[in-house]
């Protein structure tokens, strides 16, 4: 149960909905903000035997930050679960494997949020998110991170959208047919032919482009080709650590005034500290619904472990909240969103998982953003960003 309804109720109750006059009206609370996360890897956790989305998850037996139970506890409204496939090689049967995986990934997702009807609702518009809000629900948008799937038939892209993604991304980890990623060496030096037409047939959609995991090269022609703003559904800025997965203050400029926003995540604010261990550890955790329950539970409590000793990142709650004030100051409160790679290797000391959430509102309150720029950051300028592309689209 949502506080919103609480609240409100509570004030007219008391007939004090109005402050008395000279008293500065109250702040809003975290949980009176439709506050939507643009990537969530969650779906990882849906393919594990046994386990449910409305279950109890006890941090130090269960790697999985996002839940029902956290979201209705006023954390996190909803947002986009990703489809995430894995890269294999650049060749018919590489992507008819994948193709068949990600169609699986789309399906176990649907049938997931299909499970809790009167908890969480399937969105495909922002009217959809807002009314799903009002109706005291959670919001599921669906999203894909790499496009390696849909192999050289583009035709494919109305198959998901269809499916109702409404956010996609050419590119992951290493480049593929479509397009150069922040992690490989240019091989196209941006997209590929295939990967300009791929661009529009987004646009012809009506679909999000997000420019997360793309190199420079890649995002620059995106950003000139895309008839609509692009998102970054899980960034941070090259400001807090010079990275290539990071977007630069120039790029964050150039994708700001062309209406674009990017989700701030927790993730590359410092060098991955990716020894033996966590390598082991993290090839387990990407394939955790093979693992017995038993294995998941030790998996957890070796992560935890490893996290005392050894954390995977070098940085904690307040470096996170001086980056995301610094990509604020630069982009505007109109171009900022959240996309904190929860269940990909997102999560940070402080920030650990969405339960922290209302710790951020609060922060940026203390740093004077008023309650319509938090609106806008949680969800308003995701939603503004879908709206454009939908009405652009000019495949109806
Ligand atoms: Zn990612």
């Amino acid at each position: 149960m949502k506080r919103r309804a609480a609240t409100l109720a509570a004030l007219l109750l008391a007939g004090c909905a109005t402050p008395p006059q000279g008293a500065a009206p109250a702040a809003r609370p975290h949980a009176d903000f439709l506050v939507l996360d643009t990537h969530l890897d969650t779906p990882l956790h849906f393919a594990r035997p046994g386990w449910s989305f409305a279950g109890h998850h006890d941090p130090a037996t269960d790697l999985v930050q996002v839940d029902m139970e956290r979201m209705e506890a006023g954390a996190l409204d909803g947002g986009f679960f990703a489809i995430y496939t894995e890269q294999g090689p650049l060749t018919p049967k590489g992507y008819a494997d994948a193709l068949a995986y990600a169609r699986g990934r789309s399906d176990l997702i649907d049938a997931t949020i299909a499970k809790f009807p009167d908890r969480i609702g399937r969105a495909l518009t922002p009217a959809d998110a807002l009314r799903l809000d009002r109706a005291h629900k959670l919001v599921a948008f669906k999203s894909m991170e790499n496009s390696y799937e849909l192999g050289e038939d583009l035709s494919l892209l109305r198959e998901f959208h269809d499916r109702g993604v409404r956010l996609a991304g050419p590119v992951h980890g290493a480049n593929n047919q479509f397009a150069d990623s922040s992690g490989d060496k240019p091989r196209w030096h941006g997209l590929s032919p295939l990967g300009r037409k791929w661009v529009a047939e987004m646009n012809r959609l009506g679909m999000v482009i997000d420019a997360s995991h793309s190199s420079d090269d890649t995002f620059d022609q995106m950003l000139e080709l895309s008839r609509t703003p692009l998102l970054l559904s899980h960034s941070s800025g090259r400001w807090a650590f010079d990275h290539p997965r990071n977007l630069d203050d120039a790029r964050i400029r150039k994708l700001a005034a062309k209406g674009g926003a990017i989700c701030v995540s927790t993730i590359f604010l410092s060098d991955m500290n990716l020894g033996p261990e966590r390598a082991a550890l993290f090839a387990k955790y990407e394939h955790i619904s093979e693992l017995t329950p038993e294995a998941q539970v030790d998996l957890a409590r070796r992560w935890r472990a490893l996290d005392a000793t050894q954390p995977m990142w070098h940085a904690d709650f307040e470096r996170y909240m001086a980056m995301v004030l610094h990509v604020i100051e630069v982009a505007g409160v109109d171009h900022v969103c959240f996309g904190a790679d929860w269940d990909g290797g997102g999560g940070l000391p402080g920030i650990a998982d969405i339960s922290a959430l209302p710790r951020v509102t609060e922060r940026l309150r203390q740093a004077g953003y008023s309650d319509a720029d938090l609106a806008k950051m949680w969800s308003g300028n995701i939603l503004r960003i879908l709206g454009e592309a939908e009405r652009a689209a000019s495949a109806r």
